[in-house]
């Protein structure tokens, strides 16, 4: 490592993992994560280089939660850090609900208010905010910093924000927020070096990976999202359904005789690619399977997409570019290919031979709009928004 500038930790925590990256300057230099906490722990690093790098000994006193397993890492970072400090930690924190509209800087008060945000996303919230509390009581010379995904998405104006429910529902905070913030943030910022010629235009950015949204964007700004009040919204994920008619929610519960704690376990954790296939989540595997279920499971996700980027190019009023990116998006060609080749009416026109090559551009020169392929880095954006909020 060199003596480079400021040291930042980059913290995304969930109900059972911790994963986080140390950033110095625009480039990770450790990275890794504890998973199985609560049950069986286990740690994996790597270097700048790849190479593993033994963390501090789980075994001895196995963390219970994340915020214990970021409480084991602290002392042992700043041992490996040999002298050099951490200028800060950066948190992935999911809902900044309607008010925050950029990353802040944490203290036992935000907590506090963002606490009461846990009713709108239970299953990510409290996870995510329980590690900062800790290291803030701690480590109070610390400083943390909150990055919200929901932030990116408050240019969106009102009327799609709206759900078209009464309105003292909205004043108690059910709206569209939308979510993968930080990842759009980042292709954002990164669109005038890798795409310049879309960069001010009508842009679907389309995350696809194991959580998948779209984000129409003018001159970079977040103008309609297809994940709503919650990231269960939108397309069908990995295990998520995506939209749903909600009467069917109402259906599960009166006549299946489902409690609440059984639609979201299935909503959530079996719907999906995995329930459509009965196969997996994974688009790997569905891409491999000659199960006819499987073809069928990517059939619905690529026209789920493709209605989803007509919908977005309605709200921008029209389009002038396509970006994939995540998991499926920068790796999976065919996926890409078949999303393209629906989108065609719009004027995306595939090259073959440069989407088999990952792009970047995967569109030929005369296709009325480019389609890009940009990996995001949504630790990378956490990095850059804590190092300017301690530097402020
Ligand atoms: P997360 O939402 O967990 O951050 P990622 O963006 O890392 O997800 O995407 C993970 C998903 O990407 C995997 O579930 C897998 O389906 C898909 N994926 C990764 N590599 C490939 C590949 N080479 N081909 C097809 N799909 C891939």
């Amino acid at each position: 490592m060199s003596d480079g500038g400021p040291l930042v930790g980059v913290i995304n925590a969930g109900s059972s993992s911790l994963k986080f990256s140390i950033f110095e300057e625009d480039g990770c230099v450790l990275a890794g994560q504890v998973d199985g906490i609560g049950v069986r722990p286990g740690m994996r690093m790597k270097d700048a280089a790849g190479n593993p790098v033994p963390g501090p000994d789980l075994a001895q006193a196995p963390p219970q939660s994340p915020a214990e397993a970021l409480l084991m890492l602290l002392p042992w970072l700043r041992e490996w850090l040999g002298g050099r400090v951490l200028a800060g930690l950066g948190h992935r924190v999911v809902h900044g609900g309607p008010r925050y509209d950029r990353p802040e800087r944490a203290s036992l008060s935000l907590l506090d208010e963002l606490e009461t945000l846990s009713p709108l996303a239970p299953l990510h919230q409290p996870h995510n905010l329980a590690p900062i509390r800790a290291a803030l009581e701690k480590a109070p010379h610390l400083p943390q910093v909150a990055c919200f995904d929901t932030a990116f998405h408050h240019t969106m104006p009102e009327v799609v924000q709206a759900f078209a429910i009464p309105l003292a529902l909205a004043e108690k905070g059910i709206r569209r927020y939308g979510f993968h913030g930080l990842s759009y943030e980042y292709i954002a910022s990164v669109l005038p070096t890798a795409a310049p010629e879309i960069a001010d235009g009508r842009v679907v950015v389309a995350h696809l990976g194991n959580g998948a949204s779209l984000c129409g964007m003018r001159a970079g700004r977040s103008v309609a999202t297809t994940m709503g009040f919650s990231a269960l919204d939108g397309l069908p994920m990995g295990t998520r359904c995506g939209e749903l008619d909600p009467a069917v929610v109402l259906h599960l519960l009166r006549q299946e005789g489902m409690d609440p704690a059984a639609v979201e376990d299935m909503l959530y954790r079996r719907s999906g690619m995995l329930g459509l296939s009965g196969v997996s989540s994974d688009f790997r595997d569905l891409l491999a399977s000659s199960d006819p279920r499987a073809r069928f499971a990517i059939d619905v996700f690529v026209h789920r997409v493709a209605r989803g980027v007509g919908s977005l190019a309605a709200a921008l009023g029209g389009l002038d570019g396509l970006v994939f990116t995540a998991g499926v998006g920068e790796n999976a060609a065919p996926i890409r290919a078949a999303v393209c080749e629906a989108c065609a009416w719009l004027g995306v026109e595939l090259d073959p031979v440069a989407n088999a090559a990952h792009g970047p551009r995967i569109t030929g020169g005369a296709s009325r709009v480019p389609a890009h392929v940009i990996p995001t880095d949504e630790n990378r954006m956490i990095a850059r928004h804590t190092r300017a909020v301690i530097a402020k």
